[in-house]
């Protein structure tokens, strides 16, 4: 097992992370890239099943969406959003003058109809919703995206920009529920079968300011999210899946309704494709061809 302080200058120096200058915003080696592909491989597989819509996301969402989600509510410090120059010939020279004078060219950008998507999951509610009532037995889907997330940091683990593939349960209370604890149940199988020791806790969203504090008390108290930890790059384990149950709370705002009219109860499943492939780097070391032969039959057969 690779040993803290320096899992990131150990991965800099072999070449698994490139840095580009910013935190959390790395080029990732053909290596690297190798794991983040077959844990990917993996969950894709874990939890095929015929009925199983499959959607890849860009990493920006329609932003107006992004908006009747409220997200803004409880995460205005993580969200990005995509602005662009609207300017004429004189603005444009405007701004080659402030970049020669070292000056902010961006003050006159504007916000367009983008955000950068912050979970896999955020850019499929509006979709489901726009195609009506859910059929009889609710649905199943299968999302990947890059995700952005404004928290600059150190840690190889914390990035800004990120992979994450969820499944996502629309239908009844019973539905999303049950899903949920099928997850839970499977993830810590994985764990087992990848080697990783790990745990399973109940968590909280890290909702913003003073409310974001009352928001997190009562996530925890109805144990709506949990969270599988394994060992990343520090002392304490970190979240490496997260299991949610949103209740009503997002089949309200869009209204998403049952075959029966009621409104739809929705989970979701997030893998983050980065942390997983950390998780195993620093359990089994840099050298793939050495890891325990289970674990590569498991990866890579
Ligand atoms: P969440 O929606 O916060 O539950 O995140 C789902 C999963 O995405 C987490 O369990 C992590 O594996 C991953 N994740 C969240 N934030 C980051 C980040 N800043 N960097 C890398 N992975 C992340
Ligand atoms: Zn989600």
């Amino acid at each position: 097992m690779l040993e803290r302080p320096d899992l990131m200058s150990q991965l800099v120096d072999n070449k698994m992370l490139i840095p580009t200058g910013v935190k959390g915003i790395y080029g990732f080696s053909g290596e690297f890239e190798n794991v983040v592909a077959a844990v990917e491989r993996l969950a894709r597989a874990i939890g095929k099943q015929g009925t199983t819509e499959t959607i890849s996301f860009p990493p920006a969402m329609n932003r107006a969406q992004l908006e009747d989600s409220g997200y803004l509510h409880g995460f205005p410090h993580l969200v990005g959003t995509v602005h662009h120059f609207c300017g004429d010939d004189q603005d444009h020279l405007l701004l080659l003058d402030s970049v020669e004078e070292g000056a902010d060219w961006t003050k006159d950008l504007r916000a367009g109809d983008l955000a950068l998507t912050p979970a896999a999951c955020y850019p499929v509610y509006g979709i489901v919703a726009r195609r009506g009532r859910l059929p009889e037995g609710g649905v199943n889907i299968l999302l990947s995206s890059y995700c952005f997330r404004r928290e600059p940091s150190d840690d190889p683990g914390r990035l800004q920009m990120f992979r994450m593939l969820e499944y996502v349960r629309m239908g009844t209370p019973e539905e999303a529920l049950s899903f949920r604890s099928l997850w839970i149940d499977r993830a810590r199988e994985i764990a087992e079968m990848l080697l990783l020791p790990a745990t399973m806790e109940v968590a909280a969203d890290p909702f913003f300011g003073r409310p974001g504090k009352i928001m997190a008390s009562s996530q925890r108290e109805q144990a709506l999210k949990f969270e599988l930890l394994l060992r990343v790059s520090g002392e304490q384990p970190t979240a490496c899946m997260s299991f949610n149950y949103h209740q009503a709370h997002f089949a309200e705002r869009w209204g998403i309704a049952c075959s029966d009219g009621s409104p739809a109860h929705t989970a979701c499943v997030g893998f983050g494709l980065e942390r997983m492939a950390l998780a195993l780097l620093r359990e089994h070391g840099f050298d793939v061809a050495e890891w325990p032969g289970t674990v590569r039959a498991l990866l890579w057969s």
